[in-house]
């Protein structure tokens, strides 16, 4: 069987600290350890964000970053968000890129890549700093070979529709940070125990949002519906790439409030689909909405041709099979 998704990381990784003042020139230290103090801002007040994203083997042999800019400013934008030290962003690039190339040879062919994890966290040793920004950091960028996300089957998700509790505070959601996967766990394991869900959709006073690490999609025919960025919901990159091919289609994006009841209605129609966007798996099919007890399958209940379609046309870009027109792959 194959390691699970991100418990594999190649034996070095990119680091650079900040000490108040400057970023120390990054270097490539060993990633299975990483020393600090026990009193460590992060440790006690959550200062911390990351970004995931990927590189891919293409058949010419090259090895291309898919949306590493976005990401970048994603990543940049979360640290101001939590006051951490400003990101020296051509810095990050540079570190990605010295990381994918370092292991450029351990690339897994797709449908396997390399998954990237740029990770910041405040470092200062002060545990009375609880209303206070740490003045030092640390940033460095590990790797993981990853292999085929759907090698277990494609299979089409249960999700429960939570409409009074919410995934983080409101005012954190755009921020990829550690303390909101902590805040949605709980929820998350009641929701497997009691209703076998695979993930929680949370919808709160019905707003329908996002699961705990994906952007949810609603597929009506040649339309597609998702929320509208605003604050409390994470910014998906691949979101934007599927909503970007989706007008390249021809289909129709509605980016705008979507309510719980609009979401099962349209969910009964012959020809619905829905799905799930992020960078672990591009997307994966939801068949069944859980809502106070009742389960509602979505169209046929199974996987749906247009989501399929969508994830092709991802995945033939980031797989270098077709022509990257919008300029999405960094090559290393
Ligand atoms: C990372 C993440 C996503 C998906 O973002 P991508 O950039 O598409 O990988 C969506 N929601 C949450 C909460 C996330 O953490």
């Amino acid at each position: 069987m194959a390691a699970a998704f991100g418990t594999v990381f190649m034996p070095e990784m990119a680091i650079s600290w900040f000490d108040g003042s400057g970023w120390s020139p990054a270097e490539m230290v060993s990633s299975d350890s990483l020393t600090l103090h026990p009193g460590a801002h992060v440790l006690h007040y959550s200062s911390t964000c990351f970004e995931g994203l990927k590189a891919f083997r293409h058949e010419d042999g090259s090895v291309n970053i898919f949306r590493m800019d976005r990401n970048i400013e994603r990543l940049a934008q979360s640290s101001e968000l939590l006051a951490l030290p400003a990101l020296d962003k051509a810095m990050v690039a540079e570190m990605i890129k010295t990381t994918v190339a370092r292991f450029a040879d351990e690339v897994p062919a797709p449908p396997g890549s390399l998954y990237i994890r740029p990770t910041h966290f405040g470092t200062e040793p002060a545990i009375g700093k609880a209303a206070v920004p740490s003045l030092t950091s640390c940033f460095y960028v590990l790797v993981s070979p990853v292999g085929d996300y759907f090698a277990g089957g494609d299979r089409a998700l249960r999700l429960l529709l939570e409409d009074e509790g919410m995934r983080c505070a409101p005012h954190m959601g755009m921020i990829k940070s550690g303390g909101n996967y902590a805040s949605a766990l709980r929820p998350i394991m009641r929701a497997r125990e009691a209703v076998q869900a695979d993930q929680i959709l949370f919808c709160p006073g019905g707003d329908v949002q996002e699961t705990g690490a994906a952007n949810f999609l609603l597929i009506d025919g040649n339309e597609i519906i998702t929320k509208a960025l605003d604050e409390s919901f994470l910014h998906g990159v691949t979101r934007d790439s599927i909503l970007t091919l989706a007008r390249d289609l021809g289909m129709t994006v509605s980016e705008r409030e979507l309510t719980v009841t609009e979401l099962l209605e349209r969910a009964a129609k012959p020809g619905c689909e829905a799905a799930l966007s992020g960078t672990a798996a591009v997307l994966t099919p939801v068949g069944t909405l859980i809502y106070k007890g009742q389960e509602h399958a979505i169209g046929k209940g199974n996987i749906g041709s247009t989501t399929l379609k969508l994830r092709r046309a991802l995945n033939d870009i980031q797989w270098g099979k077709t022509p990257d027109t919008h300029g999405w792959l960094t090559r290393v």
